[in-house]
This record gives structure tokens, sequence and C-alpha cells, in this order.
């Protein structure tokens, strides 16, 4: 006897339904997109029971003929595509012709609905996907949508649903990222009659707002950039709105919202020092490229996709978040400069002729994100030269040029901090050959071309790390003064010292109050010159007040930063040899080598190409 069989239709479906709704928060993702690639400019949602009993979508959108109203619920009946080309092409939300089908398939579901130039509208009633009734009706342009009772025909799965809470949970995050996809659309949503959200239509500042919270008002920052190959706009938080909590993050590809930790990453990477490691900053960014550069096919509920050049994404991504986020100053006297990845931009702005692609691969941004599989990658510096031997990370500047013999790194210190980077450096300098020019810039040699590093910035950077190091590892070592000095501040200043006291002791100077708002410094830390104390810490004091009015940065970090502002060398000073070494070499060790910690670049790149092509060559 032969034994294969044929599903019934109603079967199959609820089969494949499985795929598309899998609680009631897909079939409201479905919903809104019909209602959004209907052209609606209003859009409600209802829910009862968190959708288990009710899930109705009423939208002003174009409506469907009679005829077009019963294919709907068809499989692969869609209107969206024709042939398979067009699967590339694809601006619009839906294209697979599977989501009303399948609800058809799971729920009992009605439909309302009427063209502009049609006077009837068609009702239609649909159970386990057969229609039970059809009749002409009187109704507003637009369709509206109900299904009741959810996986009425499958116990099973109604059995799976989660808590109302939980599945309403599920909702509201849906709703919210058709919403935030399009602030020019009116949306509501009530659930068992009680308004949860109605959002006019808008700016998408104006829905972030909405959506969000208040708090964000002034507290975001826009992101825009326009490329040949891809536009990225929208905005992300302010340092200080960072949560503690992950939440208010938003990617759209095409207007679609998706979930990628790879262009997470580029995003939190270029918050990388403003915020706490373990807090999450808001954004809410859309990237618009060719569809045919992205393959949204690659999962049923589409919130993976595909990008055909991932590694170009997330170089802009993250160049497009430093960038907008440098235009947030930190405070009037240290603004945040472009770092040498945004100014290299634009060699891949345009890079799809040869010539372009060839000076794109010159660039930082290329040849950071382009050489491992992943941005964040980080493989070990093949070209470092600095010496050999055991070494434990940082030494402090001064000590290490008094005691030459000191100076020794190894690869194995550069690996340890390589886990650290979450930047890879283009073709690392050769530490062994360098020199000065204009006691500003130190010059030296890479296997590509050659890096300008400003000192005084690259010392910056070195320095901040020293410091923020002490806190997580040693104490900075202090230097004892032969004759300790009392200092005497005002009382506001005399409270501000006692509260930096500890991190102050951490980080070198050893220190005590000594009655009537006067201290007495016993040493500082290693690289301090002695004799300065007063002055430093005054000046140090003078900073964090100045920094701590416009920032939200802790005191510490205010500390840090300060620090290694005040003591990094001078612009302006001449090196020696072996001191541009001990630079260049301590530079390659940090953990963000390229820029200060206010974003100021660190070194530029310079590759031969560029050079070679300068010179006609
Ligand atoms: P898809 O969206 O992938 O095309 P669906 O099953 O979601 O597949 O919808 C099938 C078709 O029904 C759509 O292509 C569209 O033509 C029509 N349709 C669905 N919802 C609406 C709506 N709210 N307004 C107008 N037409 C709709
Ligand atoms: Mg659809």
């Amino acid at each position: 006897m032969d034994i294969i069989q044929l599903l019934p239709d109603n079967i199959a479906n609820q089969i494949a339904a499985g795929e598309v709704i899998q609680r009631p928060a897909s079939a409201v993702k479905e919903l809104l997109e019909n209602a959004v690639d209907a052209g609606a400019t209003d859009i409600k949602l209802l829910v009862n029971d968190a959708g288990k009993a009710l899930i109705q979508v009423i939208d002003n959108g174009k409506g469907m003929s009679e005829t077009d109203a019963r294919m709907c619920f068809e499989r692969h009946a869609t209107s969206k595509i024709k042939n398979i080309d067009d699967l590339f092409a694809i601006k619009t939300m839906g294209f697979r012709g599977e989501a009303l089908a399948s609800i058809a398939a799971v729920a009992q579901v009605e439909l309302k609905t009427k063209r502009a130039e049609d006077e009837f509208g068609t009702f239609l009633e649909i159970e386990n996907s057969t229609v039970t009734k059809q009749e002409p009706v009187a109704f507003n342009n637009g369709t509206s949508i109900a299904m009741k009772n959810l996986f009425f025909n499958i116990p099973a799965r109604r059995n799976f649903l989660k808590s109302n809470t939980a599945e309403l949970k599920h909702i509201i995050d849906e709703f919210i990222r058709v919403a935030m996809a399009f602030p020019e659309i009116a949306f509501s949503l009530s659930a068992n009659s009680n308004m949860v959200y109605a959002l006019e239509a808008g700016t998408l500042k104006q829905r972030i707002v909405q959506i969000l919270g208040n708090n964000y008002n002034a507290k975001v920052v826009a992101v825009q950039e326009q490329t040949d190959y891809l536009n990225i706009y929208g905005f992300v938080g302010k340092p200080d709105t960072a949560k503690k909590t992950r939440g208010d993050q938003y990617f759209f590809v095409n207007n679609r919202f998706i979930k990628s930790a790879y262009l997470n990453h580029a995003v939190v990477a270029a918050f990388s020092e403003m915020i706490a490691k373990d807090s999450f900053p808001m954004y809410c960014l859309f990237i618009d490229l060719n569809p045919a550069q992205v393959d949204v096919n690659v999962h049923p509920t589409k919130q993976e996709i595909k990008f055909e050049d991932e590694k170009i994404v997330y170089a802009f991504v993250n160049s497009a978040v430093k960038h907008a986020l440098a235009q947030y100053s930190v405070t009037p006297t240290l603004d945040f400069e472009l770092d040498p990845m945004i100014q290299h931009l634009d060699a891949v702005a345009k890079p799809f002729d040869d010539n372009q692609k060839a000076a794109a691969q010159e660039s930082i941004l290329y040849s950071g994100f382009t050489k491992s599989g992943q941005a964040h990658l980080i493989e070990a510096n093949k070209n470092y030269s600095g010496g050999s031997g055991s070494g434990s990370g940082f030494k402090p500047f001064k000590s290490i040029i008094d005691n030459p013999e000191t100076y020794e790194r190894s690869q194995s210190d550069i690996d340890t901090i390589k886990g650290q980077r979450s930047f890879e450096l283009p073709a690392a300098p050769q530490v062994s050959a360098c020199f000065q020019i204009h006691q500003t810039y130190i010059v030296t040699a890479t296997q590509q071309g050659y890096w300008l590093i400003h000192q005084q910035n690259a010392h910056e950077r070195v320095l901040y790390e020293k410091f923020s190091n002490a806190f997580t590892g040693k104490a900075i070592a202090t230097q004892q003064s032969l004759f300790p000095t009392t200092i005497e501040f005002s009382t506001a200043d005399a409270v501000l010292i006692n509260e930096l006291m500890p991190d102050l002791k951490q980080l070198g100077f050893m220190m005590e109050p000594f009655g009537n708002n006067t201290f007495v410094v016993h040493g500082t830390p290693a690289d301090v010159l002695q004799g300065n104390e007063k002055d430093a810490l005054e000046k140090m004091l003078e900073q964090v007040k100045h920094f701590s009015s416009s920032v939200k940065f802790s005191k510490r970090e205010l500390l840090l930063r300060t620090l290694s502002l005040q003591h990094a060398i001078k612009a302006g000073t001449a090196l020696t040899h072996q001191e541009m070494q001990q630079l260049v070499g301590d530079l390659l060790l940090c953990s963000v080598p390229n820029s200060t910690p206010n974003g100021k670049p660190t070194f530029m790149p310079y590759g031969m190409g560029e050079l070679s092509k300068q010179f006609g060559r």
C-alpha cells in the first residue's frame, strides 16, 4: 500500500505558521508592517488579554479590492514581489506573502477593507484557513484586521504562551520598533481598552522622546553621515544618559528593526571612554543602503540580516557615532576633535571605483576593519620591534628615562593588551626608527608607510591609561619629597581635596590633612616634577571644578583626565631618541592608542600608496 499523502492546506498552513507566528507579538509585527506597507498615516493597535483574545490593527491605508481581500489569505499571496529579482530590491516591510495565510491558519480572523475608489468595502470572516463569511460592508478607507483567540486550534502552542505581562511586553517591544521606524505615521496602542501609547506623527526626535521619555529631550546627539554607499542617521544619547541595563537601543536597516551584536559593538566602541564599561548608551540609528547590499531574507522573522560588506558598515557606524559625539563637546576648552578614523572617512566614503578603493585601503579605517574577520578581533602586531624580554606593561615615563635598562617590552605584553584594545592598529611602526620634527611630531616608519605622531597627544593617552591602571592594578609609585610641602586651600577646595584623597593616593600623591584647610604633601607620583606640588594640585583642582560643572564624568575620571592633560610632555619639547622610542612603545601598548581621552588623534597613518600616487608613481 502507498503511504504518502499531501497534507491538507489548513494543516500545511498551520505548520508553516509556526515559523511566522510564534506568539501574539509576531502577529502584531506582521499586521503593523502590512499597514505601513499599505501607506497608512494612522495605525491603531488594539489588544485584549495580551493579544491572546484579540489583536486588531486598523489603518487608513490603501485598502484592498474584493478579490485581493480573498487572495491575501492565500499562502505566497503578495503584491510586493513578482520575480526573484524583486527580492533584492525590496523597499516594503513584507514580501513573503505568508503572514496573513499564517494568521488565518491559527486564529479566527475578521477583515474589513475598502479602497478609496470603491463605494463599499469587503467584510470577510475566516477560520482554519477557510472563508466562512463574505459580504459588502460600509467602512472607512483602509483596512481593519482582527484576529481572535490565537492558537485556538493548536492547544499545544497556546499552552506555550507566557503570562499576559510577558506577552504584552513582547507586543509593546514590537509596537515600539515599528513606531520608531516610522515617526511620520501616527500610532496608538490600547490594551484591554486602556490607551498605552498615543503617538502623534512627527520627527524622529519627537518620536524618541514620546516613546523613551522626556528626559531624552535635551540629551540626544544627532548622527548624520551621507555617503554614496550608505546613509546613517538617527540619534544617540549623550554619555550621561547611559543606563545600567540594556534597553533603549535600536538599529534599523532600511527601516527594518534588526538585532546585531556586531553593529552594537560599533556604536558602543565609539562611546569607549565616555561611559562606564558596564553601561549601555541609548541609540536609535537608521542605516539606509541599496537593498541589493543586504539580504533581509536570511531569517524568517527578519531580525537578522546579512550585509554584503559588514566590515564597511561597522566602520561607518563607528565613525558616524564618533563624529556625532565629537560635536557634543566635553567642555568649551577641551573640544573633541575628529579622530583619525573619521578624518579618513572620506577615503571610503566613495570607495567604489578602483582608484578610490585603493585609496581607501591605505586608510586606517579600512585596514582597521578589513584585515581580520571582525573589527574587534585584534591581531598581534607583527611589526612591532620595541625590544624583548619581560616587562610588566606600563612604566612611568620619567622613571624609565632615568633608568633606561628597565625599558623592555615583549610580544607577550602586546598580546595581553591586544585583548582589551577595541581598535586594530594599522601596520604598527618600527619603534627603532623614529625622529622628531619641530619638537612636536614624531615620524616613524611602518611597513606600509609612516606614522606622524603628535607627542603631546600621544603622551596624554599613555599617561591616561597608566593612571587608569592604577585603579585596576597596582597603585602608582610615590616619589617621596625631601622636604614635605604644606599647602593651604580655600574651604571649598579643601572639601574637594578630601573627597579626591583616596583617588589621589592611588595615583601616587602622598598627602594628609593638617587642619584649617591645610594639607601636607609628602610625595607625588613618580613622574610629577618635585617642587611643583602646589602648582600641580591647584591646577588640577581648577580643572576638575571646571569640568565637573559641564560634564557628568565621575570625579575620578576627571582627575585622570586632568592629570594626564597636565603632565603630558608638551609640544615644543625636544626628545631624545630613547624618549621617542619609549613614547611610541608605550603608545602601542595602550588599549585605545589612536586618540587622547578627549578624542584628539594621537597619530596619523600615511600609506606608501598615497605617497607614490602623489609623486606620480
Ligand atoms: P506580504 O506582506 O509579505 O506581501 P502578507 O501575507 O502580510 O504578505 O500580505 C499579503 C498581501 O495582502 C500584501 O502583499 C498586501 O497586498 C495585502 N495586504 C495585507 N495587509 C494589508 C493592509 N493592511 N492594507 C492593504 N493591503 C494589505
Ligand atoms: Mg506582510
